[in-house]
């Protein structure tokens, strides 16, 4: 085990190869076979049924919407949705199971064959296989601590039993830390957008297992492959890869081989640990669920769940770079919740100006959002009203310093850029009379400067310009001040 780091040189002589199997809980207000209701922290064991139990007898019922989310995921993968899939029973035992198997789908599932545009940290787009998804049912819980026998039992709470998820099965054609963090990103992002899951980590409704090898760079054969498990946080997985990519190479450099096996990311450790190799694998025994009917989706329910989906975050950032002439980082982070990019459209239509008005939703607004601990959906500055900003200084009506002056006031009262700029008087001064008084005054107060510009030296010029927007409070519009000196110079 790598006690010591390995040289970036013999990483770089690697290349590692990463695919992610990802578990989306579907936001369902019941379970996916059973009406129970799916809540977080309710009291344990609140929230079950015969069904969810798994009490001899007791027949599932599937979800409709539980498989209208799992279309809509897949139409957002761009998989095909099959019309016709099967659900599978996966046997094992585990004390959380209480049925001693898992419904699942197995050869048949619900969506295959799609894929997942990511953008690296360096702005490079990328494409990502998706193998397929498929709907399964979560296991219960085991809890081992918290109590004051904890060191002699572990409960069971079945609350989560029976909660709907899908699992995104990735092809591996991720090769580093970075791309699966991006991918795992772009899924999350996704999935909240379209409403599919809220994909809360920290309540387990987005978790993660990654398989992962390392081959020589330039050969096309894949090497053994370990699968990580235990993945619930977008840094552990990083650190995770990180680390198993690292042991592989070290183990391969050392003359030794991988072993196909799970492994556990220790979290305390910062280490993946063994914890079954191949021989120990489980057979699940797959075969066909005989309390459910296939699956079919009808290309009338189809085109129902697709009329439903909104625009997906790639779509809408080509869109925002096309329509609105965003840049293309702003695009990003302009789309990165679909209230964000909500609240811009309202804003860059009232503006008319979109590019301009990107910028002060990505830089400024944001800022103040969260140095206040906001969201954007909880902004005390109306979009029409970031709007308004934008066209008041391209109208010459208040000049970029000042706007910037008006932002955090109208952060701190609600108020419209125009209410706040009337009262305390912060117009940009335009009129030209008002301006030359101001700019006579300054040329007769330099007399230095002035004959030092007349005899050649026009760097002069910009200190000039600065007397003047000082003179005026920084109500000048800058362009004309620049113009009315060099004529009054002349
Ligand atoms: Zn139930």
């Amino acid at each position: 085990m790598p006690e010591t780091a390995t040289s970036e040189e013999i990483l770089t002589k690697y290349e590692p190869v990463i695919g992610l199997e990802v578990h989306v809980q579907l936001g369902t207000k019941t379970k996916i076979f059973c009406s129970c209701p799916v809540e977080f922290g309710a009291a344990p064991n609140t929230n079950v049924c015969p069904v969810c139990l798994g009490l001899p007898g007791a027949l599932p019922v599937l979800s409709r919407q539980a498989v209208e989310l799992a279309i809509s995921a897949g139409i957002a993968l761009h998989c095909r949705i099959n019309p016709f899939s099967r659900f599978a029973r996966k046997n094992y035992f585990y004390p959380d199971l209480p049925k001693g198997y898992q419904i699942s789908q197995y050869d048949q599932p619900l969506a295959e064959h799609g894929y997942l545009d990511i953008v690296l940290p360096s702005g490079e787009k990328k494409r990502i296989g998706v193998t397929r998804v498929h709907m399964e049912d979560d296991a219960g819980k085991s809890l081992h601590d918290g109590f004051k026998d904890s060191d002699r039992y572990t409960y069971v709470d079945l609350n989560r039993s029976g909660t709907p998820l899908i699992e995104i099965v990735s092809e591996p054609d991720m090769r580093s830390p970075d791309e699966a963090y991006a991918y795992l990103t772009e899924i999350k992002q996704v999935m909240q957008y379209i409403g599919v899951s809220d994909c809360d980590m920290e309540k387990g409704q987005l978790r993660c297992d990654a398989n992962v090898s390392v081959r020589l760079r330039g050969a096309q054969k894949f090497g053994t492959k370990a699968e990580v498990k235990n993945l619930n946080s977008f840094r552990f997985l990083k650190m995770a890869l990180e680390y198993e990519i690292e042991r592989q190479v070290e183990l391969i450099e050392s003359g030794g081989k991988v072993v196909q096996e799970t492994r556990l990311y220790n979290v305390d450790l910062g280490k993946t640990i063994g914890m079954r190799s191949k021989e120990h694998a489980h057979d699940y025994r797959y075969f066909p669920e005989p309390d459910l009917v296939p699956l079919r989706v009808s290309e009338h329910w189809l085109h129902e769940v697709e009329n439903k989906l909104p625009e997906l975050p790639a779509d809408r950032r080509d869109r925002f770079v096309r329509e609105y002439g965003v840049r293309e980082y702003d695009a990003q982070v302009l789309t990165l919740t679909r209230e964000t990019g909500d609240y811009f459209e309202v804003a860059a239509k009232a503006s008319g100006d979109g590019r301009a008005t990107a910028n002060w939703v990505v830089g400024d607004l944001v800022g103040l959002l969260k140095a206040a601990g906001k969201t954007i959906a909880e902004s005390p500055v109306r979009a029409e009203h970031i709007g308004e900003l934008v066209a008041l200084i391209n109208k010459g009506e208040l000049s970029g310093k000042l706007a910037k002056e008006i932002l955090p006031k109208m952060f701190e009262s609600g108020e419209a850029p125009s209410v706040i700029a009337e009262r305390e008087g912060l117009k940009q001064i335009s009129d030209t009379g008002a301006l030359e008084k101001i700019v006579d005054e300054v040329i007769a107060a330099n007399p230095k400067q002035v004959e030092q510009y007349r005899g050649g030296k026009t760097a002069v010029l910009g200190f000039l310009v600065g007397q003047v927007m000082k003179a005026s409070r920084g109500q000048a519009n800058p362009a004309a001040v620049n113009e009315a000196l060099k004529k009054k110079l002349g």
